[in-house]
């Protein structure tokens, strides 16, 4: 067989690009094919980069990634149709280096990202679309970009392919993803200048905050919208599972909207300039929909195996981490010169002793929980509202009888299904 690389890397995303450098710095030959233009040109976050996991695969970083910047306070808001409630964490921990994330805006990002592969002796070339894998005596053996002289051959091919991951849907790893197994979020970048987005969130020059949003940002469904501050940008989002927006017949482009018009956003948002759209899949299957993650010659790393925990906004992080490990297996594979399956099953046992499993399987219940309560995100926000209204108006109503009021508010809730998502709730933390 005629070998030019160790491995072929497809997509040079966060989990691509750190299994090509983890390679290349084990001194494998590795190549990265990137449809996009570059690495980033056609990719879509929030998005908040942690730095902890960060600075694990790239020591120093923060000192060359081009960053926004550091996250030091967290709101998470409940919306009704005319009002907004919420908790917000604002700690000097977060506000005095080292910093625990930053917003970050993917394209520079992940170019920069890309560069610090080719530093360390990767190839990546962007405009190549993967079509398919090629085969060989019952292994993957490389890649084709369909044309007669784009076949490459590798001894293992690395499938970082994103979010529907149509290659790893293509050699049966898994089957076509269920509409409940992914979320699609439609996202806006909207400038503004440095010191109206300090103005507006109250916030110290060049620090930045992160709000996540639920209730009427998503008409009540499974999924919610977000603001993230960036220097002199805004990203806003919002979303929920495909198979409840096909379902209730809503999209998310309208979905957006409305969350921008609502009357607390729309002051956060107000002469900005929309500058990028985009719209994008997040794989939110979890544990119990995993696909298989190695065969012969091939291993699947990231949002194409679905490496994401949308309750910690945790996606980048894990996908960087699943390439990391699945570098590992592959250089020991080529040490034992056996890159078959059973070599490659290496990769699975890693990740069973990783946060990715770890936090996946800790979260797996928490989707279906939520999923089977629709009211969760529909009439808690109303009641909670409707009980805040009624305390916190002045209006002659002595005290007493206002306490009496909101009892009763509460007291109209359906007993058994508020015990139902009280011990539902409790056995998820358990
Ligand atoms: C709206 C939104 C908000 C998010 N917010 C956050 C956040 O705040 N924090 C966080 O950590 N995560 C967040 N995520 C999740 C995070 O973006 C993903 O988990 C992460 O990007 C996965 O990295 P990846 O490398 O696996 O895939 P991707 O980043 O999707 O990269 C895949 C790459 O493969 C390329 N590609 C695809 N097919 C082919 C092909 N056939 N041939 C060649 N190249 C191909 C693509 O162009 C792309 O560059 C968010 C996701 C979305 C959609």
């Amino acid at each position: 067989m005629d070998e030019a690389f160790d491995a072929i890397v497809v997509g040079a995303g966060p989990a691509g690009v750190t299994a090509a450098r983890e390679l290349a710095q084990a001194g494998l030959t590795v190549v990265v094919l990137e449809r996009g233009a570059f690495p980033g040109a056609k990719n879509v976050w929030g998005g908040i980069l942690y730095r902890e996991p960060t600075e694990a695969m790239l020591p120093g970083f923060e000192a060359q990634a081009p960053l926004e910047r550091p996250i030091v306070e967290q709101r998470y808001l409940l919306l009704t149709e005319d009002a907004m409630m919420g908790a917000t964490y604002r700690s000097q921990r977060f506000a005095t280096p080292p910093y625990n994330a930053y917003s970050v805006l993917r394209s520079p990002f992940d170019r920069w990202h890309a560069e610090t592969a080719e530093a360390a002796g990767a190839d990546v070339y962007s405009e190549f679309t993967v079509t398919d894998v090629v085969w060989e005596d019952g292994a993957v053996v490389g890649v084709t970009t369909g044309d007669p002289d784009g076949e490459l051959r590798a001894r293992c091919v690395v499938l970082a392919d994103g979010a529907n991951s149509l290659l790893a849907q293509k050699i049966g790893l898994h089957a076509e993803w269920e509409p409940l197994d992914q979320a699609l979020v439609a996202k806006e970048l909207i400038a503004l200048p440095a010191e109206k987005i300090e103005d507006r969130f109250a916030l110290e020059s060049g620090t930045g905050t992160a709000l996540e949003i639920f209730g009427e940002s998503t008409w009540g469904l499974l999924g919610y919208g977000f603001v993230y501050t960036n220097r002199e940008s805004i990203s806003i989002g919002t979303g929920a599972l495909l198979g409840d927006l096909i379902e209730s017949g809503r999209n998310v482009n309208d979905m957006l909207d409305r969350f921008k018009k609502h009357p607390s956003i729309a002051p956060l948002i107000q002469g900005g300039e929309t500058v990028e759209y985009s719209a994008h899949l997040i794989p939110e299957g979890g544990y119990d929909r995993l696909p298989r993650l190695y065969g012969d010659g091939v291993v699947v790393v990231g949002d194409a195996a679905g490496f994401v925990n949308p309750l910690n906004r945790e996606g980048v992080n894990l996908a960087m981490l699943s390439g990391k490990l699945a570098a590992q297996a592959i250089v020991e594979a080529k040490v034992a010169d056996d890159f078959s399956a059973a070599s490659l099953a290496r990769y699975r046992e890693l990740l069973a002793g990783s946060v990715v499993f770890a936090d996946l399987k800790k979260i797996r219940h928490v989707t279906p929980f939520a999923h089977a309560r629709p009211h969760l995100l529909r009439d808690y926000p109303q009641l909670l509202s409707a009980m805040l209204g009624e305390y916190l108006s002045v209006d002659g109503t002595p005290k007493g009888i206002k306490q009496k009021n909101m009892l009763g508010m509460a007291a109209r809730l359906p007993k058994k299904r508020l015990l139902g998502d009280l011990l539902g709730a409790r056995k998820l933390l358990g």
